[in-house]
């Protein structure tokens, strides 16, 4: 495997939290790894940290190499690629004109004769192409993460640092999401998606990484990493995990009581349908 970042001991505080401390891994090309873990955990911080937009207050990180703090912005804006979490786009951009930005670290170089074939292919694999001449503030919250997530796509960069992109999407496409981070890797790109659906994380994903309080909690293959021990204590919650009868991947499932979801028992089932 040719590893992309070797994180080593870093640590992110801000005044006296430590909101990243000691994470250390390594993430490898032609592999889907998939940050996972509750709300506040550092996911963010940590694809932040990744990206070169975070400076760890500890630690080291290398890409390809080479210290995270050695590259230019030109320089990071090939080789990886960001999908933020809020996707504040300027008022009166189209899809399309989204789309484009990605375009922008390939400006001035051979690779920009490749702008249309990449702006267009981003669009179908996303599919959004059909609405990618309306404005981007008309479109609906799914649209609009699938838009920014082809911005990204169209900046062809080895590396993709995706958080949460199946947010905001319906069923179908948050699985198209996870097949296109599939195809990326298969083309031997380092994909990291920040998920929350960890059976979805555990579908696709090569490796996942589960943080807890700033703090790398496991770090393996799903079936490793997701026992339901671990997930309970995480995450606070009852679980149960069985495989997947077609793939053998876990499944994560809450337990819930027959009480709970009994709505007759409750006394609220009257004139809800
Ligand atoms: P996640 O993405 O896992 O939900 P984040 O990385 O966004 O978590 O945040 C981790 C923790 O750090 C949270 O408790 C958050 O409130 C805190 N945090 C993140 N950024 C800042 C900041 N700039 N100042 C203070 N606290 C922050
Ligand atoms: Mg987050």
């Amino acid at each position: 495997m040719t590893i992309a970042y070797r994180v080593h001991g870093v640590g992110h505080r801000i005044v006296d939290v430590e909101i990243l401390d000691g994470i250390s891994l390594e993430i490898g090309y032609g592999r889907v790894l998939a940050l996972v873990g509750p709300n506040g955990a550092g996911k963010s911080t940590l694809l932040g940290v990744l990206a070169g937009d975070t400076a760890p207050t500890g630690g080291s990180v290398e890409l390809d190499g080479r210290p995270l703090g050695d590259w230019s912005p030109a320089e990071l804006a090939r080789r990886r690629g960001v999908l933020l979490q809020q996707n504040a786009v300027a008022f009166s951009f189209t899809g399309r004109q989204v789309v484009e930005m990605g375009r922008a670290p390939w400006l001035g170089t051979p690779s920009a004769d490749d702008d249309e074939r990449a702006i267009e292919a981003a669009l179908a694999e996303t599919d959004a192409t059909a609405f990618a001449d309306r404005p981007f503030p008309t479109l609906s919250g799914g649209e609009r993460a699938r838009i920014s997530l082809a911005r990204v796509l169209a900046q062809e960069t080895p590396v993709l640092l995706l958080d949460e992109p199946t947010a905001a999407l319906d069923l179908g496409h948050q699985e198209d999401v996870l097949r296109i981070a599939r195809r990326l890797a298969g083309r031997g790109r380092a994909v990291v998606a920040v998920l929350h659906d960890l059976s979805l994380a555990a579908a696709y994903a090569d490796d996942l990484v589960m943080l807890d309080r700033g703090r790398l909690v496991a770090d393996g293959s799903p079936a490793e990493v997701l026992s339901a021990e671990r997930v309970e204590e995480v995450y606070r919650t009852p679980v149960r995990i069985l495989p997947d009868p077609d793939t053998g991947r876990p499944v994560v499932l809450p337990r819930r009581t027959p009480a709970e979801a009994d709505r007759t028992s409750s006394g609220d089932a009257q004139g809800t349908r």
